[in-house]
């Protein structure tokens, strides 16, 4: 039922962990199926009268270290092996971060910049209606992912807090900090992805100021990255959209991009002279590139051609396993692995749930703080696992976070 291109993706790097965690074959479908499917239909009345409906999913792939945590995606592609896989993505990115849950995810097929702002809260509010039986604080937390941002999130809690007759801050993340949402959330992602890379250009002698970066993908996760990297005086010189690429060797002013990109909703119109081929941008010369878009950017079709040092993946399953096998035996790239490299989401989002649970605010430099902290000890395991073991970063990321998992399952039984 799962089956197609990224949870056969996501299957293949399991297998691989699994043989090299010599996990016995029955134990291995206990830990990659998912645990729960729910599919809903969401009728909505449309802005011209008529009725649409859409299509939705919530994949929960194990409940055995607590509830479980992900985003929801509102996107044309979403399709139930594309969640199922993102599901199974989170549970490894949790137990990397030692974090009280397993992994979900949810969607929509839909695009969302074609429904009108009330249509986008009617088909939000019925998604979240919908799933109200199957979801809780302690069951299953959802936050936000690409289509969907802090308004989505509002409307999920206050659909979730009408039901229960209270407001139930706790029952999603990523929420606005004036409804219960934590401060630094929205940051999270990207200035996560940007802490990694910091330390990767240290591990690896470069210095911040002046190196190169390429972005694809400037939502949430990218134009932060971009943002932070900049300061820090990393030159951003490529980045791109669902609307088109813009180059510039000199160095992209991303501030005046992530403000058009506010202001229209995409990069679309940027800039004409500085226009660039999509395809060619993430084969350009720089020394970090961050992709921040979609799944299976990185394909052995363009692996061999990549002329970055650090490859900080953003987005989750940028790199197929075809790539990876090409990226290992080049040997040239320091690779910050998707589960590693944009796990700050998630810490901040296990943030905002504990802060909602005590009804206890903490301040925003108390929260980065903290995130630091945790993305510095994840990736110190990383590279002592990868070290010890003669594993590839991506592998011993993997490897910590299915052991735990699957240490966990073993000593609790077959219930969770
Ligand atoms: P978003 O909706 O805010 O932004 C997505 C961006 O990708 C947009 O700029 C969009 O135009 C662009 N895009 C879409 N298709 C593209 C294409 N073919 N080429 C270039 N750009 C394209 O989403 P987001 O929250 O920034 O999520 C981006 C990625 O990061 C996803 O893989 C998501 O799963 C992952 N992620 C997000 C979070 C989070 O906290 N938001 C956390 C962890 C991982």
């Amino acid at each position: 039922m799962y089956s197609g291109p990224v949870f056969d993706m996501a299957k293949t790097q399991f297998q691989r962990i699994a043989d090299h965690l010599d996990i016995p074959q029955d134990q291995r479908e206990r830990l990659l199926m998912p645990k729960r499917l729910v599919a809903v239909s969401c009728p909505i009345h449309r802005d011209d009268g008529s009725t649409a409906v859409f299509q939705g999913y919530r994949v929960q792939h194990h409940l055995t270290l607590g509830p479980t945590k992900g985003g929801t995606r509102f996107a044309p592609s979403v399709d139930v092996g594309e969640v199922a896989a993102l599901a199974v993505w989170m549970s490894w990115k949790c137990a990397l971060a030692g974090l009280p849950y397993g992994g979900a995810k949810g969607g929509i097929t839909v695009d969302p910049r074609a429904l009108s702002p009330h249509e986008l809260e009617a088909l939000s509010r019925r998604y979240m209606q919908e799933l109200i039986p199957f979801v809780s604080p302690h069951t299953d937390v959802m936050a936000p992912d690409m289509g969907t941002n802090e308004q989505v999130m509002a409307w999920f809690m206050d659909t979730y807090s009408m039901y229960a007759g209270h407001t139930v801050n706790e029952i999603v993340t990523g929420k606005p900090v004036w409804c219960g949402g934590t401060l630094g959330r929205r940051e999270a992602t990207g200035r996560g992805v940007a802490h990694c890379t910091l330390r990767a250009m240290d591990l690896i002698g470069m210095v911040p100021q002046g190196a190169t970066a390429i972005v694809q993908g400037f939502g949430n996760v990218g134009a932060i990255s971009a943002l932070s990297l900049a300061e820090h005086g990393v030159k951003i010189v490529g980045a791109s959209d669902h609307t088109g690429a813009y180059y510039d060797p000199r160095g992209l002013d991303v501030q005046a991009m992530s403000a058009h990109a506010q202001a229209h909703g995409s990069l679309a119109g940027f800039s004409t002279e500085l226009a660039f081929d999509p395809e060619e941008l993430l084969t350009q010369p720089c020394d970090v590139l961050i992709p921040a878009a979609l799944e299976r950017a990185i394909t052995a079709g363009n692996a061999a051609d990549l002329k970055c040092r650090i490859l900080a993946e953003g987005a989750n399953g940028p790199t197929t396993p075809g790539a990876d096998e090409i990226i290992d035996d080049r040997g040239d790239i320091f690779v910050i692995p998707d589960i590693l490299c944009n796990s700050g989401g998630v810490i901040v989002s296990y943030f905002e749930w504990v802060q909602d649970l005590q009804r206890y605010f903490w301040t925003e430099d108390e929260v980065m703080r903290k995130l630091y902290e945790a993305l510095d000890r994840s990736l110190g395991q990383v590279l002592d696992m990868a070290k010890a073991r003669g594993l590839s970063h991506r592998n011993a990321a993997l490897a910590i976070g299915v052991e735990t998992v699957r240490r966990a399952k073993e000593t609790r039984g077959l219930f969770p």
